[in-house]
């Protein structure tokens, strides 16, 4: 049989790979993003109740009311926005299927979309089986800025969309109010719609403010927000997430949505409305992963690697310039396997795989594992 490829381009995700070598060779796994501890027991609890109570049906496609309610006071307690339950907010099987559905409604072939390089994994290949045409931008090292001079020279009649990311993955950066205006500016009167993808929307350190692009009240008139609660519950095997964007917005994107997946895993949204009536449970999110950074900079801060800029995520960046030249997947692969320790490798993210030099820890995980990675880090 002859496959006309609509990806030839693409491998498997270097999150599956990265975690099945760090499997294969038992390392320590600071690769793929995900905590190595559990959740907190009451929701699980609260899933339980809710699957003992038979709620194992179809949900309803926009997702249930209650979390659609909850999500709007979220995003009113955190960024002073309005969105309504019944019409601008959508539950989503996670963030991937958020933005799938995003870019499957609004582009159409040939369309233009702007991306940020480094970017995560998923955005390129969601815009190129859907027939858009990828423009890449690339971040400015060493703080992974964005140069709105470039952005305003790559808008043509064409671009559709521009996904943004902020906190961003894997650069552990964020953008700042300038940027966001600078966005509303060259957007604000054209046809050009943004998904931001603001999934580590509560891992904002040094006391700054999450960004969010409804925090700008004509940008947020063209955005689709995008986000999930595997970070915020620290439970990514959830895969449950939402959008919010306007009525007109969203209209299209349900049109979509109900036939990629209809609706959302039941029980389980309700124990997440239960549980996220309780702001304590994402607010504090910021100073847990504070903490953590700070203890895994300080474990790691007489190694070799320089540690580059964390402002958000639970990302740390760090450059082995100084401890070998090979390509950084060689590098990932030679640690995974050599010394047990996996990492993600940053140049999986640029469409010119350029070589900086960089790995990705995640440090979502309890203090021994940081501990662990550490000593062989610093042995390096
Ligand atoms: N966007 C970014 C920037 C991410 O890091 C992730 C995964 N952590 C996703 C989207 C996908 O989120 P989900 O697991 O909810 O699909
Ligand atoms: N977002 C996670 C990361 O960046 C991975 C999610 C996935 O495995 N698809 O590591």
């Amino acid at each position: 049989m002859q496959i006309n490829s609509k990806l030839p381009n693409i491998g498997t995700s270097i999150f599956s790979v990265m975690s099945g070598l760090a499997k294969e060779y038992n390392a320590i796994n600071l690769s793929q993003g995900f905590p190595d501890f559990n959740c907190n027991p009451h929701l699980l609890e609260l899933a339980k109740k809710h699957m003992d109570a038979n709620f194992n049906q179809y949900a309803p496609m926009p997702g249930v009311q209650p979390l659609r309610e909850v999500i709007s006071e979220l995003l009113q307690n955190c960024y002073g926005a309005i969105y309504h339950p019944e019409t601008e907010i959508t539950v989503t099987a996670g963030a991937t299927q958020a933005i799938y559905t995003s870019i499957a409604t609004f582009v159409n072939k040939g369309d233009e979309v702007i991306v940020f390089e480094p970017a995560y994994d998923c955005y390129i290949p969601s815009i190129e089986v859907n027939g858009g045409v990828v423009k890449p931008i690339t971040l400015e090292y060493p703080n992974f800025t964005i140069n709105w001079t470039t952005v305003k020279n790559t808008i043509s009649d064409k671009t559709k969309l521009i996904i943004i990311n902020t906190p961003h993955n894997p650069s552990g950066t964020t953008l700042t109010e300038h940027d966001l205006i600078a966005l509303e500016k060259l957007v604000v009167g054209k046809n050009i719609i943004v998904v931001s993808d603001e999934v580590y929307e509560h891992m904002v350190f040094d006391g700054k403010l999450h960004q969010s692009v409804v925090r700008f009240k004509s940008l947020a008139a063209q955005s689709i927000i995008v986000s999930s609660f595997g970070k915020t519950i620290h439970a990514t095997g959830w895969k449950i997430g939402y959008v919010a964007a306007p009525k007109e917005l969203m209209v299209e994107f349900r049109k979509v949505h109900q036939f990629l997946v209809f609706c959302v895993n039941h029980p389980f949204q309700l124990a997440l409305a239960d549980y996220l009536k309780d702001e304590s449970t994402y607010k504090g999110l910021h100073q847990f992963y504070q903490a953590k950074r700070d203890y895994f900079r300080k474990l790691i801060s007489t190694s070799r690697f320089t540690l580059e800029p964390c402002t958000g995520t639970y990302f740390q960046l760090v450059n082995y310039k100084t401890i070998s030249v090979e390509k950084d997947t060689d590098f990932a692969i030679r640690l995974t396997k050599e010394k047990g320790l996996a990492a993600i490798p940053l140049s999986v993210f640029y469409s010119n795989q350029q070589q900086q030099h960089l790995l990705r820890f995640c440090f979502a995980k309890k203090e021994e594992t940081l501990e662990r990675a550490a000593e062989i880090i610093c042995k390096l």
